[in-house]
């Protein structure tokens, strides 16, 4: 079998450059404000690579960074500054904070018309219950993984999709949109006992969790699609969940990590932005 290598930079790239023509024809190019909280190395390249795109598309980019240990008060009152602020249009407080904090109540801070993640309770609440709509905003994770799908041209109506995970940000929005999009949906997490078991009869499995080597190649079905969101650091290199040379052998499809569902999840960022911006616009019209 000749398995398909996603390449994630181009598919973003496309993302990106769509994203950049409809943005030069705004009358003003929109405002997006990072929050960022504390030193974690892992969490500067992400921002970094964010403002990039920001960059590419024509999106200012405003950076917060408030020091580690600031407390809960301060980070609350920077949002609500940032909501109050007309000329910033979308907000994403970069994740995840220093475990002293408490994030859902900061998030929820964030004016849900600003909320370019689609996490509030608001936002995200509202997207579980509707018929997903590509033009609305919807967590940007589950929109890569779809964004995947769609350059494969699967139908994933009645098929049996595995996903590892279920965290507000990664899993469970994915789980919730393929869901959506039809498909038979198994969520594993930490305490799935035989993730394997699961993995195995899986026609398609999105792992979101952050093991190298989680998701042996010997417990993934022949032919199936492969969709690895899940990091790991190891020094200066990461690693996804999937055993990807040796799975490789066996997959019809697959992402790698770095360069699969990672840039894509950026551009579906940006994307979000624009969305956001023209809502925000016709609210103001
Ligand atoms: P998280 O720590 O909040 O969630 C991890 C999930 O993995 C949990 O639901 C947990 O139950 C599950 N898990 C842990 N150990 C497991 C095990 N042994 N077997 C099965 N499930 C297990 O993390 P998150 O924010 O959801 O992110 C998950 C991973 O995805 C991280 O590595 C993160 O860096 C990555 N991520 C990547 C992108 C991207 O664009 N590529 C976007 C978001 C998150």
């Amino acid at each position: 079998m000749n398995p398909i290598l996603i390449d994630g930079k181009s598919i973003a790239e496309k993302i990106i450059n769509r994203v950049k023509k409809a943005i030069a024809k705004m009358p003003k190019p929109p405002k997006l404000a990072f929050i960022m909280v504390g030193n974690n190395p892992a969490s500067e390249i992400y921002v970094a690579k964010k403002i990039a795109a920001c960059k590419l598309c024509g999106i200012n980019a405003k950076k917060i960074h408030l020091s580690y240990g600031c407390d809960q008060k301060k980070i609350a009152e920077s949002i609500i500054s940032l909501n109050l602020n007309p000329n910033v249009d979308a907000i994403m407080l970069q994740l995840p904070l220093p475990s002293y904090l408490e994030p859902e109540g900061l998030i929820n801070k964030i004016d849900p018309l600003k909320d370019v993640e689609c996490l509030t309770y608001a936002n995200f609440g509202k997207a579980l219950f509707k018929e997903f709509n590509e033009k609305e905003i919807y967590p940007v994770t589950a929109l890569a993984v779809y964004e995947v799908l769609k350059y494969l041209k699967e139908d994933i109506r009645g098929k049996n999709i595995v996903v590892i995970g279920k965290s507000n940000i990664a899993g469970k929005p994915t789980a919730e949109l393929l869901l959506k999009l039809g498909a038979t949906v198994t969520v594993c997490h930490s305490q799935t006992k035989n993730l394997s078991t699961y993995t195995k009869k899986a026609e398609i499995i999105v792992s979101a969790v952050g093991k190298r080597n989680l998701i042996t190649a010997r417990s993934i079905k022949n032919g199936a699609i492969i969709i690895d969101v899940g990091i790991e650091r190891i020094g200066e290199k990461i690693y996804g969940d999937v055993e990807f040379n040796k799975a490789l052998k066996k997959v019809k499809a697959i992402t790698p990590v770095p360069g699969g569902v990672g840039p894509i999840t950026v551009a579906k960022l940006m994307e979000n932005v624009l969305k956001i911006y023209k809502k925000r616009q016709n609210t103001n019209s």
